[in-house]
């Protein structure tokens, strides 16, 4: 391709918002454009990357015989009702009406339509097992859109579904999508660590692995034992180590302390919940008349629906730093029954100074309460030390914590969802039994994010050869010498002939600025065609390390090949 004709908008300056370095050299070296937050174009180089990480994708999901179809985004609501998660997938779950006023969401995730599509089509064990995919646009209205392709609100991801009639064929499964997952992330070229996971939100039965890349923008913490093999992101590692803490509250009777919202300490319960530090979560519920605070530590979000699971409550409101910064009316999220339950527990959370207790909805809290006077906190229950999280569960070596960014989910669902939608199949004996079924994501627009956070240097991207936008970048220095001219365009024919995609700098520009553009944009590469022409000598160039190397055409075609 002649980049004097090719959409490439390089900007010297990333936009002001942009924090991830990613999200930086990704708009700086004209592969992505944003839109709205967490929206974004793919411009011609970033739809090619784009591509390559799908064709890889294909490539090993077909090998191990999953078959590729197309889902529409658009579904109706009743499919998502019959599984419940209409309202229990919440904010993010992006909803629409049509012009009969009917409701439909934007797919985030297709477990609802593709056991509605298999629970009408499969009826017998000779069928099964079945492995379906699909390569399609997520929805997901994401509360902190941010770091570009890493979190956005509208992204591509891969998703597939698969269905048995026992367990050990979901192992099966389950672990051959595990290991294509690892040789694709290693085909992308990415440092890549797959942990156990929590299975909590999704609820299923059975394993789930997540495959983090390693990067310190990564917003998962990873725990890894020196030891042995043992690695989990830090929720599991938590879960683990039982980190729930669990006590009793008895909140103030006295009605003043109440901010306007609450009348009553009920009101207080249903909405409240809580977050938020680092460290700690707390929570209030009240079961069977009694008020219990629970404390969740972890330097994570709090998972909402493994929360809602714990507690069985309705509704649930989570609230982190940001959140409560832009509740106008508490004053001081230095709370008092937060502060108070802590320090009965835990001292080191007793100096942290972020943390609140009651409602995260405005009007909804506690004020001017001190613990003791106004109220009472016990410990009830089996009640654990909070431990350091410091020994691995498997062997007590020590932990090692890395920063990771989740590109790919693997989950054993068990027949939560053919349960709801009535998957059943027929065994040899003619019974009807509920199909198992598993479930596997990979974030196919974040792996761009992910690769250029781990591949670039201060002049920008460094592309992997696989995924690169092209494998070779020609730069011709001046396009009015005719023999460089005519060497360069010899080049790029004989280089296209061979197979080889090939972006041809043949701009009327400096020098400077094609050299600059070039390592923005990353190619692994670089062939210049500059004054040796006339000798018949190029330079060849690779954009990970400093080595130049001045050769024949046949020479650099040769190492190129
Ligand atoms: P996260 O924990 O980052 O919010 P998730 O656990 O909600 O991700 P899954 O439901 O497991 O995501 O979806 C499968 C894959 O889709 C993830 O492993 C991730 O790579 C990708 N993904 C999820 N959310 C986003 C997003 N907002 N932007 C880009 N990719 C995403
Ligand atoms: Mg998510
Ligand atoms: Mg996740
Ligand atoms: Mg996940």
């Amino acid at each position: 391709m002649r980049q004097d004709k090719l959409l490439i908008p390089t900007l010297r300056e990333a936009p002001s918002d942009a924090e991830a370095i990613s999200h930086q050299l990704l708009v700086r070296a004209g592969f992505i454009r944003q839109v709205a937050a967490g929206v974004y174009t793919y411009l011609p180089l970033g739809w090619r990357v784009l591509k390559k990480v799908s064709d890889i994708v294909r490539y090993e999901m077909d090998s191990i015989d999953a078959q590729e179809i197309l889902l529409p985004a658009m579904q109706p609501a009743e499919l998502w009702q019959t599984s419940g998660r209409y309202s229990a997938y919440g904010p993010e779950l992006v909803r629409l009406k049509d012009r009969h006023q009917r409701e439909f969401i934007l797919g985030p995730t297709h477990e609802e339509i593709i056991t509605s599509l298999v629970q009408n089509e499969i009826t017998s064990y000779r069928k099964l097992p079945l492995t379906l995919y699909q390569i399609q646009t997520k929805f997901r209205d994401e509360r902190r859109p941010r770091f570009g392709l890493l979190r956005g609100r509208e992204f591509l991801m891969k998703d597939a579904y698969s269905f048995h009639s026992d367990w050990s064929s979901l192992n099966d499964t389950y672990w051959n999508v595990h290991e294509a997952y690892s040789r694709i992330f290693n085909r992308c070229g990415l440092d890549f660590r797959p942990v156990e996971a929590d299975a909590g939100a999704i609820g299923g039965e059975g394993g789930t692995h997540e495959f983090m890349a390693l990067a310190d923008i990564g917003e998962d913490t990873i725990v890894s034992c020196s030891n042995c093999s043992y690695a989990a992101n830090l929720e599991k590692a938590e879960t683990t180590n039982s980190q729930f803490e669990v006590h009793n509250v008895d909140l103030p009777k006295n009605e003043k302390l109440y901010t306007p919202g609450i009348k009553t300490i009920e009101d207080l319960v249903k909405h409240t919940s809580f977050g938020a530090d680092k460290f700690v979560k707390t929570i209030i519920y009240k079961r069977d008349d009694t008020l219990i605070a629970v404390l969740i530590r972890g330097d994570h979000e709090v998972n909402e629906l493994k929360i809602k699971n714990f507690l069985n409550a309705e509704s649930l409101v989570l609230a982190d730093l940001e959140s409560i910064k832009e509740m106008g009316s508490v004053s001081g999220f230095i709370g008092p029954i937060g502060i108070s339950i802590p320090i009965l527990i835990d001292r080191d959370v007793a100096s942290m100074s972020s943390m609140i207790v009651g409602a995260n909805v405005t009007d909804y809290h506690l004020i001017n309460v001190a613990a003791g006077r106004d109220f009472t906190v016990d410990q009830i229950g089996d009640f654990r030390n909070v431990t350091e999280l410091d020994l691995c569960p498997l062997c007590s070596g020590s932990l090692q914590f890395h920063r990771g960014i989740e590109v790919g989910h693997v989950f054993k669902l068990g027949t939560k969802y053919s349960d709801k939608f009535g998957a059943k199949y027929k065994d040899d004996k003619g019974n009807e039994e509920l199909m198992i079924m598993g479930c596997y994501g990979i974030g196919v627009s974040r792996i761009l994010s992910a690769v250029v956070e781990q591949n670039h240097d201060a002049n920008g991207i460094i592309w992997p050869y696989s995924i690169s936008p092209y494998q070779v970048h020609l730069i011709l220095i001046s396009i009015n010498e005719e023999q460089q001219l005519e060497l360069a365009e010899s080049l790029y024919t004989q280089l296209k002939n061979e197979g080889i995609e090939v972006l041809f700098d043949n701009r009327d520009e400096r020098p400077g600025v094609k050299f600059k553009d070039a390592d923005l944009i990353g190619i692994p590469t670089r062939i210049t065609v500059g004054k040796q022409a006339k000798e018949g000598l190029i330079e060849y160039k690779e954009r990970s390390n400093n080595v130049q190397i001045t050769a024949s055409t046949d020479e650099v075609i040769q190492r190129i090949k």
